[in-house]
């Protein structure tokens, strides 16, 4: 009971970050990178469209781009300009944002998990922390491949303790965060909130998000990210586990 919340000796070692899109890991881990430097962030949006489509998507105009503008080149940059402020490193796969494509073409979970899985088995992580993956497709797909590679990990073997992060900005959408975490409770991976240690140093993760002003025109305008992320709410870590033995009947209570 005691160690309920708490994270065992070595399980930080080696953290790997998951994110939907070039700011997500940062918006919602920036404190967690920021107590333990070394942290790799897997982003698996970070692709190149095959053509930026005319006229602009919506998102990219909010963000200030304009036509001809090699979008992902500058969102890549300020991502690792971020990233460097919180001494972790970025991988970036090349799947292309579901905004760009037509709905026939979306990324699915069964066609990012190979990618991921190589990615994520070559950092040999001790812990990986998955986004909920809420709303936003990008975020649903990289959340369900997350858990795909969390299976494959599972029936291989390959031991890492796994936490999910709230996804900033949709998280507030109502119901959504409650939704997913009762999904994955009725699968028998029951979410709770961990004490893991982070710096809540303010200036640091605004250092960081700062270095995203592309994306945080269109967080303002479409989400009101400034008054979010002032708020006093910590980023908080859900561990992913099996429920007590014995307790599994719960959650056909649910
Ligand atoms: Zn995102």
């Amino acid at each position: 009971m005691r160690e309920w919340g708490t994270v065992a000796p070595g399980e930080l070692d080696r953290i790997v970050i998951v994110s939907p899109h070039l700011d997500d890991a940062v918006l919602g881990c920036s404190s967690l990178m920021a107590a333990h430097p070394g942290v790799t962030v897997v982003t698996v949006f970070a692709g190149r469209p095959p053509e930026y489509p005319s006229p602009m998507q919506h998102w990219d105009a909010l963000c200030g781009f304009e036509e001809g503008d090699e979008v992902h080149v500058v969102r890549r940059a300020e991502d690792a300009a971020a990233l460097a402020v919180l001494d972790a490193t970025p991988v970036w796969l090349d799947f292309v944002e579901h905004s760009y494509l037509e709905r026939a073409g979306w990324a699915r979970p069964e066609a990012v998990v190979d990618a991921l899985d190589a990615a994520l088995r070559a950092l040999e992580p001790t812990a990986v922390f998955a986004p909920f993956g809420l709303a936003n497709p990008d975020h649903d797909c990289t959340h369900d491949a997350a858990m795909l590679v969390r299976d494959r990990f599972e029936a291989d073997g390959v031991r890492a303790a796994w936490f999910c992060y709230e996804d900033t900005g949709y998280k507030h959408i109502p119901g959504l965060l409650a939704w997913r975490v009762a999904r994955l409770f009725r699968r028998g991976v029951w979410p709770s909130p961990a004490a893991v240690p982070v710096d809540p140093d303010r200036e640091r993760k605004d250092s960081a998000v700062a270095c995203y002003p592309s994306q945080l025109l269109a967080l303002e305008a479409e989400w009101a990210i400034g008054v979010k992320l002032a708020a006093p709410a910590p980023e908080q870590f859900w561990r992913l586990a099996p429920p007590p033995a014995g307790w599994e009947g719960l959650a056909d209570q649910a």
